[in-house]
């Protein structure tokens, strides 16, 4: 390959690294990145297409002296239905890191626990670095263990019903909201069925907890659950 870094792509990047802190992702383009270590990075995952660009990205580590760690990444087909294909197909071979005993496509998905956990970084249009919460899906595993997902490894596992239904505590009451489809609210406003259940519109907070971000604006039937392992 052809390609020589210019001076501005080797401050930019060295900025980046930097300003991350250790375990901190870094997602650029089509690639994943974490810091792993004092001059490691890791990565996570990237497109098939993007070989050529963690060639680039390899090019400026070596200038700046950093290590890629790059054996375990999770290479992602070009192709749609592939991709889709071997996603799934990997997801279904997912156990728990602790006893490495149960797969997590076994576990109780319907009550996974969204949590925030740390930062992502990311580099927004202006080249400036800016972080957002990283938000995880945690499910109990038999073992006492709880295994935290990705949002999307969760939408990938457990669906989309799931996806959209969000456990959270109000002091020791655990309660689960679901999104209600536009033509239920329609349903429900037409029968008057809405004064016997709580439904809630949700903003960025609700109750003192942080709403995750794929269920604010949307408008959820809540009910009262109960703690994992049991039936609601
Ligand atoms: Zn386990």
């Amino acid at each position: 390959m052809n390609w020589t870094p210019e001076d501005e792509d080797i401050e930019w990047t060295k900025n980046v690294l930097d300003s991350l802190e250790m375990n901190q992702d870094w997602m650029e383009g089509e690639m994943a990145f974490r810091r792993t270590g004092e001059n490691t990075l890791t990565l996570l995952t990237r497109t098939e297409r993007a070989e050529s660009a963690i060639e680039r990205v390899k090019q400026v580590l070596s200038i700046l002296e950093w290590e890629l760690a790059e054996d375990d990444a999770k290479i992602i087909p070009d192709d749609p239905m592939a991709a889709a294909e071997a996603m799934q197909k990997e997801a279904e071979s997912w156990a728990c890191p602790e006893c490495n005993n149960v797969r997590v496509v076994d576990m109780n998905l319907e009550q996974g626990m969204w949590e925030i956990k740390g930062e992502t970084q990311y580099v927004d249009e202006k080249g400036e670095s800016q972080s957002h919460d990283r938000w995880v899906v945690g499910i109990a595993c038999d073992c006492g263990a709880t295994v935290h997902l990705s949002p999307d490894d969760y939408y990938l596992v457990a669906g989309d019903i799931n996806f959209y239904t969000w456990h959270m505590y109000d002091g020791d009451a655990l309660y689960c909201l679901r999104v209600m489809p536009p033509e239920q609210i329609v349903e429900c406003v037409d029968s008057d069925i809405m004064e016997q259940i709580t439904a809630s519109h949700l903003g960025t907070t609700f109750q003192g907890n942080t709403v995750p971000p794929h269920m604010r604006g949307t408008f959820c039937i809540m009910v009262e659950a109960s703690p994992a392992g049991e039936e609601e």
